[in-house]
């Protein structure tokens, strides 16, 4: 269990799989749609306030960038998807790429993905999602910002959140209530993490 952020550096960016560190650590990959709070919630994880600032200097948008967690393996921030500022061909690209490495990464041991609680599982989450199952990869579906949401709306949220994930093939403790600005989820995202880069 850790109730203690997961120390983590930078170690490279990668701009295809060409490129992506040769060993074999193990890794979990975090994605979402832009503007979800991705980098929030991996600042929030690892307890470095600006850890994520790395992958939004320019430049690095587009790439997968590496952290090495003091505890043993490794995450993953890969592009966020959905930028309305982006053209839509170079957006189709950064979404083959991320596909790819979903689908052929042999020691990404599973993906968080990153939503806002206030509207989770949009068509291109769902997507995700989708490609995730074909490919038998652990999915953490994060809902983030649930400090916006009422007592009430939270339940409803968990209650068809969690219809949506059985319908994808997952299960409920697949799914985390999650607030990277008070910390509510940061010890069960952290467990599940360190759960998935456990070797077999
Ligand atoms: P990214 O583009 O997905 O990496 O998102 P950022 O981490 O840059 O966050 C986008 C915006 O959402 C910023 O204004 C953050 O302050 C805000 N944000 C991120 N996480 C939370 C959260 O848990 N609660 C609230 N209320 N706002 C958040």
């Amino acid at each position: 269990m850790s109730d203690v952020p997961l120390s983590a550096r930078f170690l490279t960016s990668a701009s295809s799989l060409a490129d992506t560190p040769r060993d074999h650590l193990p890794e979990v990959a975090f994605v979402g749609r832009s503007n979800v709070g991705k980098s929030s919630v991996l600042n929030c994880i690892t307890g470095a306030r600006k850890l994520a600032r790395t992958s939004k200097t320019p430049g690095r948008t587009q790439l997968f960038n590496y952290f090495d967690l003091d505890v043993g393996g490794r995450l993953v921030d890969l592009p966020g998807y959905g930028y309305a500022k982006v053209p839509a061909r170079i957006s189709a690209a950064w979404r083959i790429r991320i596909s790819t490495y979903l689908a052929k990464r042999a020691q990404l041991g599973g993906l968080v993905l990153v939503m806002d609680a206030r509207h989770p599982f949009q068509d291109k989450d769902v997507n995700m999602i989708s490609e995730c199952a074909s490919a038998e990869l652990p999915v953490l579906a994060l809902l983030n910002k649930s400090d916006k949401l009422s007592k009430s709306a939270k339940l409803k949220c968990l209650h068809k959140s969690r219809e949506t994930l059985f319908a994808l093939q997952y299960g409920a403790d697949d799914l985390i209530l999650f607030s990277a600005h008070t910390g509510e989820g940061a010890e069960a995202a952290r467990n599940w993490i360190l759960e998935r880069l456990e070797p077999e």
